[in-house]
């Protein structure tokens, strides 16, 4: 019988596998883009103000869209759908393997965007950004899972780290997509929103299509007593097919050793997850997402062009600068993809919480000092009802920039590499769900109480969330232990001897010298005798 072609080297897998993040982006960034356009506003207009329609509130005749709580529930029902999209997906990759979750979640994109291009208003545009929600929730919870466990230990952070990469992409394409579109016919015409929400469809179709042609994870294989094809998969992809290289014999013993161990505690569920030896894991990876969402960063990214507006930025200008955010999002991740591993993860944790503290601090002080309320909203605009000029808003602008910046090296990709290395194989596919699922949840809640926060409590909103980023900081100082560079049993151990997080740290050197020795891997089941026996009656 003929072999089917397959992709084998591990950086094609993951640049197809991440395109599930990219998907991620595309929803962020199209909303952002489309907003704010008088395509959108007209089409799902809820006044008061119409187009055509000059008045002394509405001098250029223009439509003020979906009130401030509308256009939050339209922007919230992607992560609502995303949060239960996550944590379905833990069922789905237990019983149908980590691609197959991932082809279902393409599939699902493919059938939501079609929805949310063909919308006839605002219920059907929210049901098309449920479906699509649900889908995004599915891949940004399995891809990290799916890449982690096909990767070499050596490039593991690196290639997850990938996935934010990924969604920072897809953020910036689809807003020059979109801001392209909005060349589309004219201004009460929908033609400008339905071509990028089409559009959005084609990286699903390369994704589900690549899959195919991609191995399952030698993990979940094994797990269901696959062991040939386990074996083939980790001999394709990390020594170009032989299955006599060390290297794959050791990674399959690592895994026989797992799988025999994980079958004495067959039945894993999400209660396994709160149990007294996990819990205090289970909180730092839920808390991780939690706490990227708390930064705020998606003030920035949902609702760039609001926070424009007030610095008194309008249409073009107002566009390009947003789409500065997103370069800026884009180019600062390469840092973190280079140097993550050597950073480690609390490093940048702390880091990037106090940076963006100051930022969130010294913009809503600026906004606070030197802005006034505008009634009503600048142009009709509810969620913009504070204006700022001159100067300040200059720094506005720039305090903003530097916000992206340091939340793209830090939390960002952090904020992926960090849960799955928290949780043994044994867990790891639920575990990464429900932590995804926190990231969705809270994203929820912010993108449907941002708009109405800005309108209500204006700059103020800012001090809120530079609360939450100095917060953030003192619980990573206390409670986050670092991983970087460990194998998982060492992990296993550092919880279970309950080390303070503030005195673990990075082991590079160890790390790199075993891998170029006998390339030994973060997957041991060899635990020290002592850990082992209290893993055992925990
Ligand atoms: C977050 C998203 C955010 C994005 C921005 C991700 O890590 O989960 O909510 O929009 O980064 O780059």
């Amino acid at each position: 019988m003929q072999k089917r072609f397959r992709f084998t080297n591990i950086y094609a897998i993951a640049a197809i596998a991440v395109v599930g993040g990219a998907l991620f982006g595309f929803d962020i960034s199209s909303m952002s883009a489309i907003i704010s356009t008088q395509h959108y506003l007209c089409y799902f207009n809820q006044g008061p103000n119409y187009w055509g329609q000059v008045t002394a509130d509405n001098p250029k005749g223009h439509c003020s869209g979906p009130t401030a709580s509308t256009q939050g529930g339209i922007t919230a029902a992607m992560p609502g759908g995303s949060w239960l999209g996550a944590l379905t997906s833990g069922f789905l990759t237990d019983k149908f393997g980590r691609n197959k979750a991932i082809r279902i979640g393409s599939g699902i994109w493919i059938i939501g965007s079609a929805i949310t291009c063909g919308s006839q208003g605002i219920a059907m545009l929210i049901v098309g950004r449920v479906i699509n929600g649900f889908a995004v929730g599915i891949c940004s919870a399995q891809v990290p899972v799916y890449i982690s466990e096909l990767a070499p230990p050596s490039k593991r952070g690196r290639l997850v780290g990938c996935q934010q990469w990924a969604i920072t992409w897809g953020i910036l394409i689809m807003f020059y997509i979109s801001y392209g579109s909005s060349f589309i016919g004219e201004e009460n015409t929908p033609n400008a929103w339905r071509v990028p929400w089409g559009l959005q469809a084609i990286p699903a179709v390369i994704l589900l299509v690549g899959l195919c042609f991609m191995p399952e994870s030698p993990r979940w294989l094994a797990k269901h007593n696959q062991w040939e094809e386990a074996e083939r998969v980790v001999a394709e992809s990390h020594a170009s097919g032989d299955s006599a290289h060390p290297f794959v014999r050791k990674e399959l013993k690592e895994i026989r050793d797992v799988v025999e161990f994980e079958n004495m505690n067959a039945d894993v569920t999400y209660l396994e997850l709160i149990k007294p030896h996990m819990i205090w894991r289970t909180h730092i990876g839920v808390f991780t997402q939690i706490w990227s969402q708390l930064t705020g960063m998606n003030v920035m990214m949902y609702y760039i062009t609001y926070v424009f507006t007030m610095a008194g930025l309008s249409g073009n200008i107002m566009l390009i600068s947003s789409s500065i955010s997103f370069v800026i999002n884009v180019v600062m991740t390469i840092p973190a993809l280079l140097w993550i591993d050597r950073w480690g993860r609390r490093i940048p944790l702390l880091v990037g919480g106090t940076l963006m503290a100051t930022w969130m601090f010294t913009t809503g002080g600026l906004m606070g000092s030197y802005g006034h309320y505008v009634p009503g909203g600048i142009d009709g605009v509810g969620a913009a009802s504070w204006s700022v000029s001159g100067p300040p808003a200059t720094a506005v602008i720039a305090t903003t920039y530097l916000f992206v910046a340091s939340f793209a090296p830090t939390w960002g990709p952090v904020s992926w590499i960090y849960p799955p290395e928290l949780f043994p194989l044994r867990v790891r596919g639920k575990a990464v769900a429900l932590c995804t699922s926190s990231n969705w949840a809270f994203n929820f809640a912010l993108s449907y109480f941002v708009p109405p926060g800005l309108e209500q409590i204006q700059w103020r909103l800012y001090m809120v969330f530079g609360v939450f980023c100095a917060t953030m900081t003192i619980h990573v100082f206390f409670a986050f232990p670092e991983t970087a560079g460990k194998t998982l049993e060492e992990v296993e151990g550092m919880f279970l001897e309950g080390q303070p997080a503030w005195k673990t740290k990075v082991v590079t050197k160890r790390t790199m010298a075993l891998e170029q020795g006998d390339m030994e891997s973060g997957e041991r089941i060899s635990y020290p005798a002592g850990v082992e026996k209290k893993r055992r009656t925990s």
